[in-house]
């Protein structure tokens, strides 16, 4: 277990309003050893005494639920240095001494490149880790180039690549249930399931983060990383164990597996839209290109939608339909797997049957199936509510990447030939979307997004009389 965490960025948002509730809730569950180090970095002039202060009042905001002894144990931990991380000798002074470091690079990705070749020529004590916040490079291109640099660093064993839905437990429960059921495997197949799709669908809208999303957008900061892993966690042939070579390699299969599109699946397969003025419940919305820091000839989509197939032997005709979109009228983030109809119906009367759906909540938990009734309930669709009282995680997901980065465990973050395949799905998107082939379409703040192209399923399944 290292006992030393450096966060090179420590007075930005994600270190503020993730990692300082993160470490208390760990110290919480008595998972930092009692010489625990903090040390905080960014170019700000500030004292550890100014830095403890910024921590204390992050965690009255953001950890108010967590017991005081853990957040005064946080406080204490923490010492402030400044530096410019791209510096070779700032980063040197930063580090100093031999004892292996986790180094959290929760700084703008643009700098990741420049510091971890600082941070190359500082050199780093043996047997220390480096964390990567998203997105991990810009385009396959650029990933490839971090990987290289990242290589010549530490071993790829300790490299973090961070996808913190990984580390939800809702997300964890998609592939945990398929895996401790046996009700689900022998129908988790194209013979069975017509389509699945992935979503996350929020109502807030961009809320002051324009610096940061308006360079990103709906693709790039949703799709590219985390519902690309959900997609691995549905897809996934089932692995030995857990463990963190054969769960990647299983998710790297997914990955390869997907068809590259073509530019006419481009054309016909994605949609890209971003948000004009609307109301969102009793909120007044501007339009995306009227918010504060938005430049709107960058052309930034706020909703991506991009359907994919799988070229393997399980999925081979089932569509998985990726989408996120912001300043929606409602949340609805879920995995949603419709299955094919029945191949017959023989009852007497005409009838309509709805595709089963199981849906599995990633924000909030739930899990549901839609089943068709007959008899007194025929033509009736009723919902199965599968999901029981649940304790609350342990950890927050943020704490549950800590831990694993401080014991060593990169089960749950993002192996390099992986990030590359990421990128290899969606470049031909990135290609055709930068050549406005797709056209950026708008949608009212507050509804359901652009119009659907899709009718989702293959439709009811009628009978006559
Ligand atoms: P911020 O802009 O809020 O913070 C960036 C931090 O980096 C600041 O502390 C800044 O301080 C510091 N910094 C910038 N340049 C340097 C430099 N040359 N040397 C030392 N420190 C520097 O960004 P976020 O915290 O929002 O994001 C950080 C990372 O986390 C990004 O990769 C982002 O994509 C990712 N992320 C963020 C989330 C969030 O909700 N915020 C969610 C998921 C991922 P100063 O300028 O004073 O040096």
């Amino acid at each position: 277990m290292i006992g030393r965490l450096v966060v090179l960025g420590a007075t930005g948002d994600l270190s503020g309003r993730f990692l300082m509730p993160a470490l208390a809730a760990l110290h919480a569950a008595g998972h930092l050893d009692e010489g625990f180090r903090l040390t905080g970095a960014s170019r700000e002039e500030l004292t550890t005494e100014g830095f403890r202060e910024w921590i204390t009042d992050w965690l009255d905001r953001q950890g108010g639920d967590l017991p005081a002894g853990a957040r005064r144990a946080v406080v204490a931990s923490a010492h402030y240095r400044r530096a410019d991380v791209t510096d070779q000798e700032d980063v040197r002074a930063l580090i100093d001494g031999d004892e292996p470091v986790a180094l959290y690079l929760a700084l703008p990705p643009s700098l990741f490149p420049q510091v971890v070749s600082a941070l190359r020529s500082a050199g780093l004590p043996a047997g220390s880790r480096i964390v990567l916040e998203k997105p991990f490079g810009e385009d396959l291109d650029s990933a490839r180039e971090l990987n290289a640099r990242l290589a010549e660093l530490v071993p790829e064993q300790a490299v973090f690549r961070v996808d913190h839905f990984l580390a939800m437990t809702t997300v964890q429960n998609v592939l945990g249930s398929r895996l401790a059921n046996r009700v689900l495997e022998p129908l988790w197949n194209s013979t069975h399931i017509a389509e699945v799709e992935i979503v996350w669908d929020e109502s807030l809208a961009l809320e002051g983060r324009a610096g940061y999303y308006d360079r990103v957008g709906a693709l790039k900061d949703m799709v590219q990383n985390h519902l690309l892993q959900v997609l691995c966690l549905v897809a996934m042939e089932p692995p030995v164990t857990l463990g963190e070579r054969d769960l990647r390699d299983r998710k790297v299969d997914v990955l390869r597996s997907v068809r590259l599109l073509t530019e006419y699946d481009v054309v016909h397969r994605t949609r890209r839209a971003r948000y004009a003025a609307g109301r969102i419940e009793d909120r007044d919305v501007p339009s995306y290109t009227d918010e504060e820091g938005v430049d709107p000839g960058r052309g930034t989509e706020t909703f991506a939608e991009v359907e994919l197939e799988l070229d393997n032997w399980r999925w081979a005709g089932t569509t998985f339909r990726l989408r996120s979109g912001k300043g929606l009228r409602a949340d609805r983030k879920e995995v949603a797997v419709r299955f094919r109809q029945v191949p017959h119906l023989p009852f007497g009367h005409t009838g309509e049957v709805e595709p089963n759906v199981l849906r599995f909540g990633l924000e909030p938990e739930g899990l549901t199936l839609d089943l068709m009734g007959t008899g007194a309930r025929a033509g009736h669709l009723t919902e199965l509510e599968l999901t029981a009282e649940l304790e609350p995680a342990e950890l927050p997901a943020y704490g549950r990447l800590l831990l694993d980065v401080l014991r060593g465990d990169p089960a749950l973050s993002i192996r390099g030939d992986e990030a590359e395949e990421a990128w290899r799905v969606l470049t031909p998107v990135l290609t055709a979307w930068e050549r406005d082939l797709v056209p950026l379409e708008e949608y009212p703040a507050g509804s359901d997004g652009p119009a659907p192209r899709h009718t989702y399923g293959p439709g009811p399944v009628t009978r006559e009389a």
